[in-house]
């Protein structure tokens, strides 16, 4: 399973689906993608290998940032349903999420005692959580924040945002994550293999850390909000 994210110039849906294809050596029982563009955010996401989710995506779909995610189940079947990106009650929020949250019974229990919840995923209280704090008055940034502060166990997760479609949140804590940087491009994914075609300078991200990547840049932020600085590396890999 893994993750992928795309924020730049380029169709970010044929760079999201060639990322998902190098990651299917990880195993995978659904995939899906989401696309932001002037007209909402689209999520594609099927049961079954990433040939059948390109079947699926329209060939005119347009849109410069994006999200992907290859599922391997650990809370609800695979289904459709349960395939990832999740979306928040309202649709304001988008999410996919590798890795298993431990806590999500108590979380559905005391933070989200009346969302009524369209998957049977631990993923899906993530993005309720977000779309909880964000209501209560937080940015997305400290939504996000707050919400993966509530969490136990393992995540690497990437969000998007209606009201500012520009931006990829990501968080990560014991599933491993990276953020790829070029110019006027930048990239997310689980391992770099997914994104070689796109970059080979990564910068590696450490548990309990946020990411707001933009088309411009990667702030790199710790659960409470302070600022690291961390240098790339170049992947010395062949793709
Ligand atoms: N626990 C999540 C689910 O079952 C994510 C699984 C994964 O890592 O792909 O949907």
């Amino acid at each position: 399973c893994g993750i992928v994210g795309y924020v730049g110039t380029e169709d970010a849906k044929e760079i999201l689906l060639r990322g998902l294809e190098k990651l299917e050596y990880r195993g995978y029982d659904s995939a899906g993608i989401a696309i932001a563009n002037d007209d909402g955010i689209h999520v594609y996401k099927e049961k079954g290998r990433i040939a059948t989710l390109r079947e699926s995506v329209d060939e005119s779909e347009a849109g410069m940032i994006g999200i992907g995610h290859t599922r391997w189940a650990t809370h609800g079947a695979p289904s459709q349903l349960n395939a990832h990106p999740h979306q928040s009650t309202t649709a304001r929020y988008t999410i996919v999420h590798n890795g298993v949250i431990e806590n999500y019974e108590y979380i559905r229990r005391e933070h989200l005692p009346h969302v009524e919840m369209v998957s049977e995923t631990d993923t899906e209280i993530i993005v309720q959580l977000v779309e909880k704090f964000a209501s209560e008055g937080s940015e997305t940034e400290e939504a996000f924040r707050k919400a993966l502060s509530v969490l136990k166990g393992s995540y690497a997760t990437a969000l998007l945002d209606l009201e500012d479609p520009d931006t990829i949140y990501v968080g990560k804590n014991k599933s491993p994550l990276l953020i790829g940087l070029s110019d006027g491009v930048n990239v997310v994914a689980s391992d770099a293999m997914a994104m070689l075609q796109v970059t080979n300078e990564f910068v590696e991200i450490m548990d309990e850390e946020i990411v707001t990547v933009t088309r411009e840049k990667a702030v790199i932020k710790t659960l409470d909000g302070e600022e690291v600085t961390r240098d790339p590396y170049v992947a010395e890999i062949d793709s």
